[in-house]
């Protein structure tokens, strides 16, 4: 039995720019760290308006859910230098990763029962 799907790249997925910083690292569970590299994310535990991850090289931290942070530009734009080798990020998660788009009127806000396809949704106000 030969699965001919497996080995064809992951279908291009697209989110919202301004999508949350909570829901985007929950669902790529992928975290980029200061000195740019990335780490697998085990869990993402939410307390009031923060998140406590931790990463598969069981590092935890606490984290804001701010759009314009950090970490969100640098996993929007998918900056970084290396994988973490404790976390051992596998190579199917990051050929999903890259194959990631961020549009600003396109894509899924990733927020629970809306499946936003269309690019001609009106409300935008920024
Ligand atoms: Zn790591």
């Amino acid at each position: 039995m030969v699965d001919n799907k497996k080995a064809k790249q992951p279908a291009r997925r697209y989110y919202r720019k301004r999508v949350e910083l909570f829901r985007l690292i929950d669902k790529i569970k992928l975290w980029p760290s200061r000195r740019g590299l990335l780490h697998g994310i085990k869990t993402v535990d939410i307390i009031g308006g923060q998140a406590r991850i931790t990463t598969h090289c069981n590092k935890t931290f606490l984290i804001n859910d701010s759009r314009n942070s950090r970490a969100a530009r640098w996993l929007r734009n998918k900056w970084f230098s290396g994988i973490c080798g404790v976390c051992r990020v596998p190579d199917w998660k990051l050929a999903k990763y890259s194959s990631t788009q961020f549009k600003r009127h396109y894509g899924s806000a990733l927020v629970d029962g809306s499946k936003v396809q269309s690019s001609e949704v009106q409300g935008s106000k920024d």
